[in-house]
């Protein structure tokens, strides 16, 4: 090793280029070092402090005054040769990642092991020349002559570690470069830019021995690297606030996020996503189908055919919570659309959605099912309103209603209407012989007689105790009385009762609708008239006009009012 001794030190342009590079290189990672928290921020700022010492030292060769002390800055630049492409590979993984994580000492102790091992090795360089051989030696006579290097086995080695370093760099950007759209790709090319421009320079003075002012020109190549970072700073909003924003944002969002790669496994899930598994670490590259928890269920729903970008509704625990999850294709460009290289799942929380729709479910259930006992039993009064409960013939309430439009309709239409009022003979005789709850059944059992006897046209009411009318609309009064008389005919068989079989007789006043206007008591005063009659002319009879006389007698033997079979 030789020493620098007490030679002229010249601070040439060169040398202060290279100064001037390395200022700028620390004050810009101490100015990024101080800004918002971005993907590999910490990697970012060590690459920088590396470039610093190295162009320190390069500052330092150029500026020394002879060989010896010259390759002395040459060995000592090699940590900060190391460190440059180490983690500047190490930062551009993590922002393509879009990785937060800090640099745990850990780490930095592992990335850092090859630039201390490649210091010592430059340190005492001068006893095994592994890395600079015994060729390497000043490039003329003349004071301050630049060094020409003679490179060891080590030398190439190192090289060779670092382009591996450099290469995985490169592969991370690029695959980055053909997802990301906007700013972020403005980004994602500077970094690309400056990587390559560095590449460049060094391979050139390695391979071809290319120098500048007879120097090796990567340190100069530094310069383009303050240009790149300060376009980007300023011009492309570089560690702006926005794409911080965006991470955050994802970051806190109450909603799952999930992003899958085209083979259906996780390559990013926000802390709400992991929330959901119970996981508390994003293990990248499991199968969405095998995450714990509501995997399964994701899948299932992620997988199924022509569902395309729409909502999808998947319920996920017990008690279930509810999501609607949107699939958005991750594609290049719009214009690309059918290259998908992943898929977003975004998962909205709508448990409460469907609880209240659930609840209003139940609701309307529940007010459907009243809806209809009220309907049923409006419906079951309106029949009980009109109907007597013992016979379920219609009632005296229902006549008046029922008579005016029947006689409107005999009016408008011309045709007849005839009305019986039937009472039964000595009904009083019958319970007191039988009960009055044999004279129930008696009273149903007539009623359904003379229910058959109306046949579809008639219309039967039950007006009294064992008093009754028949409505006969249509029918003149031959036919009503043909009517009755045939009722009387089958009325001559005894009815069943509980306590056996009972005979009745009844007595009717039949009348017609005569004169215009005449109402339902005119018409049924005339009717009660003739009734009388038959029953003081000695009942089972039916009279039709107010002569009084049976018109439709019956000429069977035997039969007496009351009587029982
Ligand atoms: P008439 O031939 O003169 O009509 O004699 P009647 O006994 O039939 O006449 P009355 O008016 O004296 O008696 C009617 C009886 O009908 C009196 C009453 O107890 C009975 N009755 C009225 N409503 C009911 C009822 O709903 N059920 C029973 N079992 N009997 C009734
Ligand atoms: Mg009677
Ligand atoms: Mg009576």
């Amino acid at each position: 090793m030789g020493s620098c001794g007490d030679a002229v030190w010249v601070l040439s342009p060169q040398a202060a280029l290279l100064g001037g590079i390395c200022l700028g290189v620390l004050m810009l990672s101490l100015w990024v070092a101080r800004q918002h928290d971005f993907p590999g921020r910490d990697a970012f700022v060590v690459s920088h402090l590396g470039m610093g010492w190295w162009l320190l030292a390069a500052m330092l060769e150029v500026a020394a005054p002879t060989g010896s002390c010259k390759q002395i800055f040459a060995q000592a630049a090699w940590p900060g040769v190391m460190v440059v492409p180490t983690f500047w590979a190490a930062f551009l993984w993590q922002y393509a990642n879009s990785s937060t994580e800090r640099l745990s000492p850990g780490r930095l102790a592992v990335l850092m092991i090859m630039p201390v091992l490649a210091g010592i090795i430059a340190f005492t360089n001068a006893h095994h020349h592994l890395l600079y051989a015994a060729g390497t030696a000043p490039a003329h006579d003349s004071p301050h002559a630049p060094m020409i290097y003679d490179h060891g086995p080590v030398f190439w080695f190192f090289a060779i570690y670092l382009y591996v370093f450099l290469a995985f760099g490169l592969w991370s950007i690029a695959r980055a470069l053909v997802t990301v759209r906007g700013s972020a790709r403005r980004h994602y090319l500077g970094f690309l830019v400056f990587t390559l421009i560095n590449i460049s320079a060094n391979l050139g003075y390695i391979l071809f021995g290319i120098t500048v002012f007879g120097f090796d020109p990567t340190p100069f190549s530094f310069a383009i690297t303050l240009g790149v970072f300060t376009w980007l700073i300023a011009g492309k909003g570089l560690f702006d606030l926005l794409p911080v924003a965006n991470r955050l944002l994802i970051a806190r969002l109450p909603d799952p996020v999930i992003v899958v790669d085209d083979a259906g496994r996780i390559v990013q899930a926000n802390p709400a996503a992991l929330a959901l598994t119970g996981l508390t670490r994003l293990r990248e590259g499991v199968p969405l189908a095998e995450w714990p928890g509501c995997g399964r269920e994701l899948a299932r729903h992620l997988d199924v055919e022509g569902a395309g970008d729409d909502d999808r509704l998947i319920a996920i625990g017990a008690p279930p919570r509810w999501f609607e999850m949107q699939v958005v294709d991750v594609a290049p460009g719009a214009e690309r659309k059918r290259i998908r290289l992943g898929r977003m799942l975004y998962l909205r929380d709508v448990t409460r959605r469907e609880q209240v729709a659930e609840a209003m479910r139940a609701a309307l259930e529940t007010s459907q099912a009243r809806l209809s006992t009220i309907t049923d039993l409006h419906e079951q009064l309106a029949r009980q309103a009109v109907r007597d409960p013992l016979t379920q013939l219609y009632n005296r309430r229902h006549l008046d209603a029922y008579f005016e439009d029947a006689v409107a309709y005999a009016r408008e239409n011309a045709t007849d209407f005839a009305l019986a009022l039937i009472d039964i003979d000595l009904f009083k005789a019958v319970n007191d012989k039988h009960g009055h709850l044999a004279g129930d059944d008696l009273l149903k059992a007539f009623a359904e007689r003379l229910r058959l006897a109306g046949g579809a046209r008639g219309k039967a009411f039950r007006i009294g105790g064992e008093e009754f009318l028949l409505a006969l609309p249509g029918a003149a009064k031959p036919e009503a009385v043909a009517l009755l008389a045939d009722l009387r005919r089958r009325n001559a068989s005894a009815m069943a009762t509980r306590c056996g079989p009972i005979s009745v007789t009844f007595s009717a006043g039949l009348v017609g609708l005569e004169a215009d206007g005449e109402d339902l008591d005119t018409l049924l005063i005339r009717a009660d008239r003739r009734l009388y009659a038959a029953k003081r002319a000695g009942r089972d009879r039916i009279v039709a006009d107010d002569a009084g006389a049976d018109v439709a007698p019956v000429a069977a033997a035997g039969r007496l009012s009351g009587r029982v079979a």
